[in-house]
């Protein structure tokens, strides 16, 4: 049966580009979830966007007296490319600063207001009497009052993580001018959880059984403490999005950023729809209650997602639909990942303690990256990147145990059967044990990308490569060949078939070099579909977007069925030795900032 499956990846803020703790948080593990899926036959969306609103893109653009539209279209443009490089199929990667993303937006917050989950109310926020304006939260900075950290944000710290009421930061001072503060009251709209909390409790109390501890726990408890109260859903800031109620945007309010951008997901699908001339086609994510919606995210975003959007999208009802008795899908999964860390310290661009996307990418490979942070995938507790362990795993696996099992496989072949595959009798039983040993793989890999256990799921595929790799050992081909050349090509042709095979299996974690090897095996066309960039014009101007194609895809997840006879194309290897040396060369890199 096809199943509907949207894969919706956290919105990165358009402030700064990309390093590979963002990659391995959320794009990655939705994107190997995403080609799987596809690969499966499964009706796929995959959607994100530039996180184009908010303080992270007004305190840059002050910082540098650029506009926050610059800063944002800067870096948005930035993250297409480099989603592009790395192979991020999203159908839509669009951006928060969109005329569609505005409307759907206003459109949940007025439902929202009319259902009765909203309310007003009057609060001390921070202002500064020097800038003439409430600071909003990003603005502010000041001890923790949980732990005691010396630089909270003041809606968040970092240090213990805790989200913060701004107004008991300790010693606040304005980020901008240094200046002192002082709280004023300013009118806000709140989403009231109180309300929403009984039905958001039996929601998270039934069949999450699938959901990672460390995800369902904390947001159960929240859920279920009876401490749940309003959240402010509204802000004093001019960049973003107009409340939609009379005399509040005249006001200087906008919308609050965590509200607006996970209403993205919903917005995207209904923008893909459109651009797709479909522009009900969203529906069959949202509203058939056997689709599954499946966000990646990074583990400071779990109740953003886990807790406050679920509650908005019940607090909403049908929206943009006849039938009273529909409602939207809530989360069927929220595999949040921890966090990676870089060389045993916390990743942090402003110090340059980070492997930035495009300048591995001007040294390796995309598939490099992507096996390598794979293998590593905060999963269940902090990774850690480490340049040694990057040579080890790229030189031991990707080359040793997968790349050259095909690379001397096929040269063998393509150089005795004169470039085809070999013609066999009757196969022996060690051929065909191997064969179904590969086989099975689609099973046990499948499984465990569906349970979001993508690290051992890779893991399970090279320990195929393995025994594939034993399977040659002991049959000894290349010696096999001066006594015996019937029996040979049944060696070669079963290796052959294997490698076919595990094509696939590793198409999802690897992809380009999949799609070069299924090249080289001799079959057409590409496994997955094609990604481009398009400009879409609107009323807030226009934006780029990055989108997918797979009407002309031909992968599919099943075992090979390798021709005796096909045509082979002449190979090449298919992953690149690195030197030790790089190591010490990369570590010196780290911590440099320059100009
Ligand atoms: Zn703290």
């Amino acid at each position: 049966m096809t199943e509907n499956i949207l894969v919706s990846i956290a919105w990165p803020y358009a402030n700064a580009d990309i390093h590979v703790g963002n990659i391995v948080g959320s794009h990655l593990p939705g994107d190997i979830f995403a080609r799987y899926h596809r690969l499966k036959g499964n009706r796929v969306l995959v959607v994100s966007g530039s996180d184009a609103h908010g303080t992270p893109i007004t305190v840059r653009a002050d910082a540098e007296g650029r506009s926050a539209e610059a800063v944002y279209t800067h870096f948005h443009r930035r993250f297409l490319e480099l989603f592009k490089q790395v192979g991020i199929t999203y159908d839509l990667f669009t951006s928060t600063h969109t005329e569609n993303h505005f409307k759907v937006s206003q459109d949940i917050f007025l439902a929202l207001k009319a259902n009765g989950y909203l309310f007003t109310q009057t609060e001390p926020q921070w202002y500064s009497p020097t800038e003439k304006r409430f600071l909003p939260d990003r603005y502010v900075e000041g001890a923790c009052y949980i732990c005691g950290f010396a630089n909270a944000r003041s809606d968040q710290c970092d240090k213990c993580g805790n989200v913060l009421e701004p107004a008991k930061l300790i010693n606040p001072r304005a980020k901008t001018s240094g200046g002192a503060l002082e709280l004023r009251d300013t009118e806000h709209f709140y989403l009231d959880l109180a309300k929403l909390a009984p039905t958001l409790s039996r929601y998270l109390n039934a069949d999450k059984e699938h959901w990672r501890p460390q995800v369902i726990n904390p947001s159960r408890a929240q859920a279920d403490s009876g401490e749940l109260r309003g959240r402010a859903i509204t802000r004093d800031l001019d960049w973003g999005i107009p409340v939609p109620v009379e005399g509040w945007a005249e006001r200087g309010k906008c919308l609050y950023v965590w509200f607006e951008a996970v209403i993205g997901y919903f917005s995207a699908s209904i923008e893909w729809s459109k651009i797709n001339g479909k522009p009900d086609a969203w529906k069959d994510w949202w509203y058939d209650p056997t689709a599954k919606t499946v966000y990646f995210i990074g583990k400071d975003n779990t109740q953003f997602h886990a807790v406050f959007w679920p509650a908005e999208l019940i607090g909403v009802g049908p929206l943009y639909e006849d039938d009273p008795a529909k409602s939207l899908n809530l989360p069927y999964d929220v595999p949040a990942n921890e966090f990676l860390n870089l060389e045993g310290q916390k990743i942090s661009g402003s110090r340059n303690w980070a492997v930035w996307g495009f300048d591995f990418l001007s040294r390796y490979d995309a598939d490099a990256l992507r096996y390598y942070l794979t293998a590593i995938l905060p999963e269940s507790k902090d990774a850690d990147w480490d340049w040694a362990e990057f040579v080890q795993h790229n030189n031991n696996e990707l080359v040793a145990t997968w790349g050259n099992l095909a690379n001397r496989v096929l040269t063998f072949a393509y150089k005795h059967w004169e470039g085809r595959v070999p013609e066999t009798g009757e196969l022996r039983p060690q051929d065909k044990e191997l064969i179904a040993n590969i086989d099975d793989g689609f099973k046990t890999v499948g499984e465990l990308i569906e349970a979001v256990k993508l690290r051992a799921a890779l893991g399970e595929v090279v320990s195929l490569a393995t025994e594939a790799n034993r399977y040659l050992d002991a049959q000894g081909p290349w010696f096999e060949i001066k006594k015996d050349k019937a029996e040979t090509a049944k060696t070669v042709y079963t290796a052959l078939r294997v490698i076919d095979s595990l094509k696939t299996l590793f198409a999802p974690f690897a992809p380009f070099t999949s799609q070069k090897l299924h090249e080289y095996l001799g079959h057409d066309g590409s496994l997955f579909g094609a990604q481009k960039i398009i400009t879409v014009p609107d009323a807030q101007g226009q934006h780029d977007a990055l989108t997918y194609d797979g009407s002309g895809a031909v992968g599919k997840w099943q075992p090979s069925e390798l021709k005796p006879g096909q045509a082979l194309r002449q190979p090449q290897p298919l992953f690149k030795k690195l030197e030790e040396k790089i190591v010490e060369e990369e570590r010196g890199r780290l911590g440099k900032v320059s100009g």
